[in-house]
């Protein structure tokens, strides 16, 4: 099992969930409007089973050349977006879901990476639709839950194909979804916005922007001790420094 983090960048996210590109070497945190958080946005490429698996799609950020940051970063790895296989999708959020389609000129949805099958679990896709905007991109899954490509779960918890199982925790989002990879004897863990980054497996907190911010602090010091007894590569979404971490 290989594990690339695939980075759009560090941006800032206030009140309004608009996310601003953050240039960590020139930009200034004071600058931003007041409790504005730092966060990196990003997504993975798992390869396992002789596949090409992407997980979260980031924002959907196009850099200066005007291309899908996501795209740059595979390209970068010889990967093409044909080439991603599966598309496991943790939440709806728009920095996780972005990626997950270009709109273009008429309104019109078109999936990222043509070849791939999207998973995304029906609990939260109804969630998102009922929820909107300013945090889920809702008119536009409206369009494509109807896609053969998007293929919804409705179980529970389940396996996706051999070596690769999700589960509904929780915690951030009602229906937020977790990624365990198993592979011989190594296991890949995808906690999503339960477990953004290191820094949070290590102290217990209540983060306001959860759903339910106690059950997201019960599941990180669950994960932590499992991932410190079974070797889990931990895999963190908004981490600047510790993409993968291996407690
Ligand atoms: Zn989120």
């Amino acid at each position: 099992m290989k594990i690339f983090p695939l980075s759009e960048g560090a941006f800032t996210i206030d009140a309004t969930k608009e996310f601003v590109p953050f240039d960590v070497n020139k930009d200034d945190l004071q600058q931003r409007p007041t409790g504005s958080l730092l966060v990196e946005i990003q997504p993975f490429l798992v390869q396992i089973n002789s596949e090409n698996v992407l997980i979260d799609t980031g924002l959907g950020y196009k850099g200066k050349s005007g291309k899908l940051q996501i795209f740059e970063n595979l390209k970068k790895i010889g990967i093409e977006p044909s080439g991603i296989s599966k598309v496991l999708v943790s939440h709806l959020h728009i920095d996780h879901a972005g990626g997950i389609f270009t709109e273009d000129a008429n309104g019109k949805i078109i999936l990222n990476f043509p070849e791939a099958e999207y998973f995304i679990h029906k609990k939260e896709l109804d969630f998102a639709i009922s929820k909107g905007s300013p945090s889920y991109a809702a008119d536009s899954f409206e369009q494509f839950r109807n896609n053969p490509k998007i293929k919804i779960l409705v179980e529970d918890e389940g396996i996706i194909e051999p070596g690769i199982a999700y589960k509904i925790v929780g915690g951030h989002t009602p229906y937020h979804l977790a990624f365990w990879f198993r592979e011989g004897n190594e296991i890949a863990f995808f906690g999503g916005d339960v477990a953004p980054q290191l820094s949070q497996m290590k102290r217990n907190f209540i983060a306001k922007y959860d759903f339910d911010g106690r059950k997201s602090m019960e599941l990180r010091s669950d994960w932590w001790k499992n991932a410190e007894n079974e070797k889990w590569k931990m895999m963190f979404y908004h981490d600047i420094k510790n993409a993968v971490y291996q407690p």
